[in-house]
């Protein structure tokens, strides 16, 4: 069974589609979202729509959060928080209810779902010592799950915990082993921070224990035109052709 897990949306519709494009000519058998389906890019609705329609299980992330005014963007910068309160005023009824109701962390067959950080929508893991953090809290979830999930900083990588001792990778390229733990981020399909724009994704494969990590090139254009026409400050189409 594989496992298709994107994160990070962000309202971009153009790299929405093109990764559910290939994920579907992947044949995966299911699609998961660690949050931010919303926020900074100009179809909010139009994403939502898509991930209710192809009932990708989602998690919360801090944009939907704010977007759907479950919380206050106050620790968001003013770009950010333009954005999010744009966000706001756009989404339909069904869809402001549909991004509240998300749970904010989500066990799903052997992985663990969830945005920031394990019990934290809003913090990072950036660095090992903040994966440590994670790692501790996984070991305490029922299950004793070796593998989690997570987005937020729009960057693709991968923390190893090998008993206690934790590295970081940017890729896995051999089977997941039963001795050591992993924390990975897909990257971000709708606003990429690691200095290639490309869409970012991954696919788990359960039997063969691997991740396969998948950059997607899409019309980046179009989607910085609908941000401009849509009024949302040009800093948001401009950083989307930089990948930062
Ligand atoms: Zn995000």
């Amino acid at each position: 069974m594989r496992i298709a897990v994107i994160a990070d949306i962000h309202s971009n519709l153009e790299a929405l589609q093109v990764v559910l494009e290939r994920i579907h000519a992947l044949n995966a058998d299911e699609i998961v979202c660690l949050g931010d389906i919303v926020g900074y890019n100009a179809n909010p609705n139009e994403c939502v729509d898509i991930v209710r329609n192809e009932k990708i299980l989602s998690v919360l992330g801090n944009h939907d959060a704010c977007a759907s005014g479950l919380e206050e963007p106050y620790r968001f910068n003013a770009i950010a928080r333009m954005a999010v309160l744009w966000t706001r005023e756009q989404l339909t009824e069904e869809n402001r209810t549909f991004l509240r109701e998300l749970p904010r962390e989500k066990r799903v067959h052997d992985c663990f779902l969830f945005h920031g950080s394990i019990h934290d929508t809003n913090r990072y893991i950036l660095s090992r010592s903040d994966a440590e953090a994670s790692f501790q809290s996984l070991a305490g979830l029922p299950g004793a799950l070796k593998l989690g999930f997570f987005g937020h900083t729009h960057v693709r990588t991968a923390f190893i915990d090998r008993q206690g001792v934790v590295s970081q990778e940017q890729s896995l390229d051999c089977s997941l082993s039963s001795a050591k733990r992993y924390l990975v981020n897909p990257g971000s399909v709708g606003q990429p921070r690691d200095g290639d724009p490309r869409a970012s994704f991954l696919v788990y494969d359960r039997d063969d224990r691997m991740v396969q990590f998948f950059r997607l090139e899409y019309d980046i254009k179009r989607c910085q035109d609908r941000i401009i026409q849509a009024g949302l400050p040009s800093q948001l189409a401009e950083r989307l052709e930089w990948g930062q």
